[in-house]
């Protein structure tokens, strides 16, 4: 227990007893003691003048914060659905019989833990897992073997193979955004040189657009945020990429940190803002300390911290701050909440953060990608960014491409490239259908192929690019998204609460064979509802998929269903088996009898 207290206090007063630090606290005692201990909890709300139940709110809320203890090694298998169409089910299964333990559940020496966890932004390299927050990828059999030995040697992580832990970037093709290069300091040289007003005008003569899925005019939110008068602005960099088979701000995070820490700086310049942060999602621990060096090294540069370049007055600094495993927290409320030391709720908009963000003061958030576009554009101006792209969407896009082709990877396109051509490009053949944007975009059928990237045409969102092929059975890919939203929906609004679970419950009675044309119609309505009465994105697009696949792949469900008008989902009389074993009864007053 003094250890313990030693721990914390220790850590508070590292930096200052700050209650909106209380997230990061507990992923720092989740790592040391893989839970987060009751003690810890009332000594925590002691220090910071909170009730407990604040704090326990958030370890109910996150993903990646427990109660209970996890195991020694904490092994977590992404589970996308790209990573199930990769093997990953058969790979648990077999990692869990080697080491005998449960899925979910430390063994009873805790050892080990191996559980799943949402996609881990690996698409390209799957099938992945974690192991104590660092990432391995292409699993196979072989390597499942070798993970089972070292951990019952009890090796420690530093001693495993290197090899097991290359994440490669994976870039297939590059255009303008990731060929072209600027020199370090030249887009905060290009903001003292012409002013804030210049650079908001490039910006806006580029059109760039948010790259995060929203599509908000770039250059309009940094006018209205600098415009908004206020003690202090803050710059955020959304690196909370948690949208299935999205992982693109992977690659630019680990290769290009540099752009976009200068694309934040040069924002804070226009903003007048002294902080930024970095929200990085908790997948991506394994890069913090790759970005804390970037940071370092531009701070000894000049590059941040205090008189930027040399100019009186110019102070930023940025931070990271870590995710916990919640997917709704990449909506930029929900974000900020969370930046501030709370459950990633989103707020009611207006106000946006632009105007009233953190700590209520005006606020960008932007994408990983934007500020990287934006700090180019600052040095090589609008008409460089508008060379490629269509009127209406300017400049390129990364594609995050995975599933059915022989070169998965990072693409970057001009917008306007049409995904018949992305098929042909990646080594696609025989195509069923391709999710673009995610779980929460669209499904493209081949009789659309011929559409465009473009914002408007199909939109990719964050860039996700799932291929699907003629053997898939995309029930697999409905079923994997409708239980991924339910398990990520905050809970706030009853919509996306209820209607997510209600959508889970259908589609397991379509896959089962008991589903009827009513269930279908059902499951339109409930897809209706959750997409004009949700209160944020995550429950408003969470019926996408299968809105779409009723409209566009109809066969897939007409093949499952039953033949009667209405059947139950619950089989009633097989709930009875227990108790007519328990009573020892088997006469027909001890069944439920179908008398139709
Ligand atoms: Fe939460 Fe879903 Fe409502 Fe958004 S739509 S606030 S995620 S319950």
């Amino acid at each position: 227990m003094k250890d313990l207290e030693t721990t914390i206090t220790g850590l508070l007063s590292d930096s200052g007893n700050a209650p909106d630090r209380l997230l990061q606290y507990l992923c720092t005692i989740q790592e040391l003691y893989s839970h987060i201990p009751e003690a810890v909890v009332e000594l925590l709300a002691e220090k910071l003048h909170i009730p407990p139940v604040q704090i326990y709110g958030l370890v109910d809320f996150y993903s990646f914060l427990h109660r209970e203890a996890r195991g020694d090694y904490d092994i977590l298998f992404s589970d996308n659905i790209t990573d199930r169409m990769l093997g990953n089910q058969a790979l648990i299964d077999s990692l869990c019989n080697k080491l005998g333990v449960k899925r979910g559940a430390p063994r009873p020496d805790n050892r080990v833990t191996v559980d799943v966890t949402s996609c881990t932004g690996i698409c390209d390299q799957g099938p992945a897992m974690l192991v104590n927050g660092r990432a391995v990828s292409r699993l196979d059999d072989e390597r499942i073997q070798a993970i089972a030995d070292l951990v019952e040697a009890g090796t420690s992580l530093e001693n495993w193979p290197e090899s097991f832990f290359v994440v490669e970037d994976n870039i297939q093709r590059r255009d303008i955004l990731l060929s072209d290069q600027i020199t370090h300091g030249s887009a905060i040289q290009a903001l003292l040189n012409n002013g804030s007003n210049a650079v908001l005008d490039a910006l806006n003569r580029s059109g760039l657009r948010g790259r995060g899925g929203a599509g908000y005019n770039t250059a309009a939110k940094w006018r209205i945020c600098r415009d908004t008068h206020a003690d202090e602005h803050y710059v955020v960099c959304n690196a909370d990429e948690g949208e299935p088979g999205t992982f693109k701000d992977r690659v630019l995070l680990n290769s290009y940190a540099d752009y976009v820490f200068e694309g934040m700086t040069l924002c804070a310049g226009v903003l007048g803002a002294k902080k930024g942060y970095l929200y990085l999602r908790g997948e991506y621990r394994y890069l913090q300390n790759t970005l804390e060096e970037a940071l370092q090294k531009r701070r000894d540069a000049d590059l941040l911290g205090r008189n930027i370049l040399g100019q009186d007055g110019f102070d930023f600094d940025i931070e990271t701050h870590l995710g916990a495993g919640a997917y709704i927290c990449g909506e930029e409320s929900a974000l900020i909440e969370s930046l501030e030391g709370k459950r990633g709720i989103p707020r009611i908009r207006p106000p946006f953060p632009a105007t009233n963000g953190f700590r209520n003061q005006p606020t960008i958030v932007n994408n990983v990608e934007t500020f990287v576009a934006a700090a180019k554009i600052a040095v090589l101006g609008a008409d460089w960014f508008r060379s490629v792209g269509t009127d209406i969407s300017t400049g390129t896009k990364l594609l995050s491409i995975s599933g059915d082709c022989s070169r998965p990877g990072i693409y970057e396109y001009p917008f306007g490239i049409s995904i018949k051509q992305i098929l042909e490009e990646c080594g696609a053949s025989d195509t069923q259908a391709v999710q673009v944007a995610g779980a929460a975009g669209t499904t493209i059928p081949p009789q659309e192929f011929d559409r465009n990237i473009a914002f408007e045409d199909a939109c990719t969102g964050g860039g996700s690019f799932m291929v699907f092929n003629q053997q898939r059975n995309l029930l697999d890919m409905v079923q994997n998204f409708t239980h991924f939203f339910c398990h990520e929906s905050c809970g706030f609004c009853t919509p996306c609460r209820v209607g997510g679970s209600l959508m889970k419950d259908l589609i397991e009675k379509v896959i089962t064979g008991h589903a009827t044309r009513y269930d279908l119609n059902e499951m339109r309505n409930i897809g209706l509802v959750m997409k004009q009465a949700s209160h944020c994105g995550l429950g408003a697009t969470a019926p996408n998929h299968v809105l779409d696949t009723l409209n566009k792949f109809p066969d897939i469900y007409s093949k499952r269903l039953a033949n009667t008008g209405y059947e139950p989902a619950f089989d009633l009389d097989a709930a009875l088996e227990v108790s007519r074993q328990l009573t020892g009864r088997d006469d027909d007053g001890a069944h439920i009898r179908d008398e139709s």
